[in-house]
């Protein structure tokens, strides 16, 4: 759909010549997000208030124009891209902390501000901001509330939404509203604001968040090990749980990622790696934290091909460079990568993990899984050789079944990627046609003409 030229004019208006853009390279720059899709928006506006957000969403609701926020860029499922054009609303201007209350222990944030940046300024007076996505240091806060984003240390400190107290959103029909606020308690009426978190962009447009922090645990101690098989990783990690302090993150590798990290990097590990571990504990009394993590080691390093205590921080990055070759690696088989980010009950990440490996051998392509062994959520990733096409049939067939295996183990299509555009044909696998339902006509009641991310979340 073209933009009318006046309409346009109107729009340019609101944020200024100088940070719109109707010309094809600006546009180009806001067609696509990391689930290598694309599309054009019309125009792209970079408003610098609540205020200038407020009116173009008024402007585009009253001329039932689309308009997809596009922050980072850094979705894997298609959320940031506008599929049926209009306005690509870029937060890059809105990034500033608006306020660290330390007393509070809360942080006013604008959602353009990129993830690491405001960790590492909140770090700086010993707080920690814990959601923590690979992606931090590229993704932006309002990008994270949207999808609500995990990450590595979701098993102890949880997800986006857990720190996420107040809200103030710009609704589909411009109107600025404000939800929660510094409060850790409060349940007055309903929790609309936790409706707001992980809608994908589909409800309004957040422009400013107040978030909460936690004192910053000063001690960190971290052991890795390579073993035989997925199986007996997934025996240690119930093992080290047992052990009764959570640590923060517990990763895992399965033997195809371990392989094309062998191919792809120079880490020496037996060739007999089967599975990859690395658990890491973090806490405020060093000699705890280190007691935890030394009979944790214990246990694992009995039945392990190689393992290794890491004595400081220098050794602890050489075990996570280990764990963060896993993506590069996987790309390097196949640039047509797809990756799926199931989440299963933590019990079930075994039996999910075997099921795989059957889908694997019935359809002969290569699928490689690694993730978060603490928190359930598994990233598969299938091999799509160069020369096919992904949206082959085949594949699509093959990713039907690992959402239908995932679901048969009581588990969720995705546990941190969202269901964008990608996923949106399989939510029927997940949800009764009642909840569906339920969950359209909330969307229909906040946004009737439609306008916010069209195409996302359902079919
Ligand atoms: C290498 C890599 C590693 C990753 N690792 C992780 C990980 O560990 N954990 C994880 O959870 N994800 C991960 N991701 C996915 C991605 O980084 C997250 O989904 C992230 O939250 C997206 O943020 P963004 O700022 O890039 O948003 P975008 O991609 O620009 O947008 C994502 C969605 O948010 C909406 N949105 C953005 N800002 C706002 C706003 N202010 N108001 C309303 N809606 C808004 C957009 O419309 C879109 O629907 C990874 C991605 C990559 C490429």
């Amino acid at each position: 759909m073209a933009l009318d030229q006046a309409i346009a004019r109107k729009l340019t208006e609101i944020v200024g010549v100088q940070n719109a853009g109707t010309e094809v390279e600006a546009r180009i720059c806001h067609s696509y997000d990391a689930s290598k899709q694309s599309a054009m928006p019309d125009i792209v506006l970079k408003p610098a208030t609540t205020e200038e957000v407020s009116e173009i969403v008024k402007c585009a609701n009253e001329n039932s124009i689309p308009v997809v926020t596009w922050a980072g860029g850094s979705g894997l499922s298609g959320g940031a891209i506008p599929l049926k054009g209009g306005i690509a609303l870029d937060t890059c201007r809105m990034n500033r902390i608006i306020e660290i209350d330390t007393k509070n222990m809360t942080a006013t944030v604008q959602p353009g501000i990129v993830v690491t940046e405001f960790q590492n300024e909140v770090a700086k007076l010993c707080l920690l901001y814990p959601p923590d996505p690979a992606s931090a240091d590229f993704c932006t806060i309002g990008g994270n509330i949207s999808e609500c984003a995990g990450g590595l240390r979701c098993i102890k400190y949880g997800v986006t939404r857990d720190y996420v107290l107040g809200l103030e959103v710009v609704l589909p029909d411009g109107s600025i509203t404000r939800f929660g606020g510094k409060m850790l308690k409060s349940v007055s009426g309903y929790d609309v604001m936790r409706l707001f978190v992980g809608s994908e962009g589909t409800l309004g447009v957040f422009t400013e968040a107040t978030l909460k922090l936690i004192p910053l645990p000063p001690c960190v101690e971290a052991f890795s090990a390579f073993l035989n098989d997925t199986n007996l990783a997934m025996e240690l990690v119930h093992e080290v749980l047992s052990i009764g302090e959570l640590p923060r993150a517990i990763e895992f590798m399965d033997r195809n990622t371990m392989k094309a990290v062998r191919n792809h990097s120079k880490f020496d590990f037996p060739e007999e790696t089967g599975a990859f571990l690395l658990v890491e504990y973090d806490g405020w009394h060093s000699e705890a934290v280190r007691a935890s993590a030394e009979k944790a080691f214990k246990v694992v390093s009995a039945k392990a091909l190689q393992s290794k205590f890491a004595a400081n921080q220098k050794e602890r990055d050489a075990l996570w460079a280990v764990r963060k070759a896993s993506s590069p690696a996987l790309y390097s088989l196949s640039s047509k990568k797809l990756s799926e980010d199931v989440s299963v009950p933590r019990t079930q990440i075994g039996p999910m993990l075997t099921a795989i490996n059957t889908i694997e051998k019935a359809y002969g392509l290569t699928i490689a899984c690694f993730g978060h062994a603490g928190d359930g959520n598994i990233h598969i990733n299938v091999i799509v050789p160069e020369d096919m096409d992904k949206h082959d049939p085949k594949i699509e067939k093959m990713i039907a079944e690992i959402f239908e295996r995932a679901m048969e183990l009581k588990g969720t299509l995705s546990g941190e990627h969202g269901i964008g555009n990608l996923k949106a044909k399989y939510m029927h696998l997940e949800f009764s046609e009642r909840e569906i339902e339920l969950m359209k006509s909330l969307k229909k009641t906040i946004d009737p003409k439609g306008i916010m991310n069209p195409g996302k979340i359902f079919v």
